[in-house]
């Protein structure tokens, strides 16, 4: 998760059970199912009156900041090399039109990002999701 001003170091996304301090999002919030997520303590900026506190709201410093900005951009820029490479396999599979089904398949190519790899990609008979990895230790690897 990127980490920005205003928001606590440790979030790491209410798809997780607890942030990166151990910290269980629904136990710290309690009270009503009924919009738990908007009484988090979280972020700063979504605040509302009746938050629930956490002693262990930290802002991340510059670097931190700095270097988790990095590693999206870095990222982005992975997602950007390999999009086409999954956009033609959803075409040949048969995948890319919404509401089609299509097959599901794998192929093999030199890896866009390192360009030392190889990039093995699968597409899902089911839903036509991928998944890939590149044979270079580090490099990318993805799950749809
Ligand atoms: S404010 Fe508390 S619950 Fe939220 S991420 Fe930080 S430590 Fe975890
Ligand atoms: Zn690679």
């Amino acid at each position: 998760m990127t980490k920005r001003k205003g928001c606590c170091r440790f979030f790491n996304g209410t798809v997780h059970d607890k942030c990166d301090a151990g910290v269980n999002y629904r136990q710290l919030v309690g009270g009503p199912d009924v919009g738990w997520l908007t009484r988090l303590p979280c972020h700063k900026k979504y605040r509302i009156d009746g938050y629930a506190t956490c002693d262990k709201f930290t802002e991340p410093n510059e670097k931190e900041i700095a270097e988790s900005q990095a590693v999206e951009e870095e990222s982005l820029r992975h997602i950007k090399a390999i999009l086409p490479y999954i956009n033609r396999m959803k075409q040949k599979y048969g995948w890319d039109k919404p509401r089609r089904r299509g097959k599901r398949g794998t192929e093999q190519c030199p890896c866009p990002v390192c360009k030392e790899g190889t990039l093995k990609i699968e597409i899902s008979g089911t839903n036509g999701h991928t998944c890939g990895r590149c044979s270079t230790a580090g490099c990318v690897n993805w799950m749809e």
